[in-house]
């Protein structure tokens, strides 16, 4: 066996799952395709001591630093499938190659289908955003306008006012009940039932969002549910079970980080109703402490280690 784990995704789960395997001494690939959620961002928020930061040069702080370890191995390529072997798994990358690894670890994060409204993809990540705690102290303070594509778009409407005032915009289909509305009332969200049409503002900014009815209601952020799909088909493949989350599913997994197949873990966006990197970082040192303790309880029942220490 070439590894003792094999991490799917090189981003804050997998990269902090990797961080305290090395320091266990174990031999760890990080196989990744180098396209994080956040990449959309110029800056990263709310991570403690690296808030600010690009997203990108936060990852190659976390790589740089893993390099240090022996044990650690980075390779920028893409986990077609993993297959099952009498001890541990297969590995196969896109580049050709094959690896081995004793256990396994996904953490390929998810991918977000937006919202078709004009002028919104190409702000996402800068004006229009997912979350208010990463991006919401940025927008000094709005106005701000969030769009409901689904209900939980209704729980981050009740939040935004802390941001600054906030109108809730209505997609085609959504509707609103009477207890929803008061709740909203008392929160001060003003809802508005008009689609928007259109995101306007210079560049990247924005000031405002066109009604169908051609009315501009002044806004400089915009907060979106997107709706997301676990990263390529590997839990499928492997016959993962999964969870129903708001906006999409997740692998379902066990307080250790554990899912439904013996010998492999997922951390990370791809095993969380919640998304966020602080949560996504140390979900993955949750995924390596249980690789590391289903190696160390085999090795204790008595079968060989399958991988020299690093
Ligand atoms: C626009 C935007 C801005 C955000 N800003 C913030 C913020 O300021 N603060 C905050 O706390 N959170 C923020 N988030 C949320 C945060 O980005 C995610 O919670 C976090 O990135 C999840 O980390 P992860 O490691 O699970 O997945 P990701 O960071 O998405 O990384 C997954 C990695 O796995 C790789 N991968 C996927 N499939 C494969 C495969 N088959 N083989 C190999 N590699 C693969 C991907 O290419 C990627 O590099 C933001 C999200 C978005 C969308």
């Amino acid at each position: 066996m070439e590894f003792d784990v094999v991490i799917v995704g090189g981003s804050f789960a997998g990269l902090s799952a990797a961080m305290q395997l090395v320091r266990g001494r174990r031999r760890v690939l990080v196989v990744d395709a180098a396209k994080p959620r956040n990449r959309f961002a110029h800056a990263s928020h709310g991570f403690l001591g690296q808030d600010g930061r690009p997203p990108a040069m936060i990852r190659q702080t976390g790589i740089d630093q893993l390099q240090r370890y022996p044990g650690f191995e980075l390779r920028q390529d893409e986990v077609l499938s993993a297959e099952p072997l009498d001890k541990g798994f297969s590995v196969a990358l896109a580049s050709g190659d094959r690896v081995t690894g004793a256990r396994l670890i996904l953490a390929g994060g998810v991918k977000d289908s937006l919202p078709e409204v004009a002028g919104l993809t190409e702000r996402w990540g800068q004006s229009v955003a997912h979350c208010p705690y990463c991006h919401g102290f940025e927008m000094g303070g709005g106005p701000l306008g969030i769009l409901l594509t689904n209900k939980v778009g209704l729980h981050q409407a009740l939040l935004l006012p802390d941001w600054g005032p906030t109108t809730l915009f209505l997609t085609e289909g959504m509707d609103l009940d009477d207890a929803e509305r008061a709740r909203l009332v008392n929160r001060g969200v003003a809802v508005e039932t008009t689609a928007v049409v259109e995101l306007v503002g210079e560049e990247s900014a924005l000031s405002a969002a066109r009604l169908a009815d051609g009315r501009l209601t002044p806004i400089v952020g915009l907060f979106v549910q997107p709706k997301t799909s676990l990263f390529g088909t590997l839990a499928g493949d492997l016959g993962l079970e999964l969870e129903d989350g708001p906006t999409g599913a997740f692998i379902r997994v066990d307080q250790m980080a554990q899912t439904s197949r013996p010998g492999v873990f997922a951390a990370g966006d791809a095993a969380s109703v919640m998304h966020n990197a602080t949560l996504a970082s140390g979900s993955g040192v949750r995924a390596a402490s249980g690789a590391h303790f289903s190696l160390i309880h085999a090795e204790a029942e008595g079968e060989p280690r399958l991988c020299a220490r690093a």
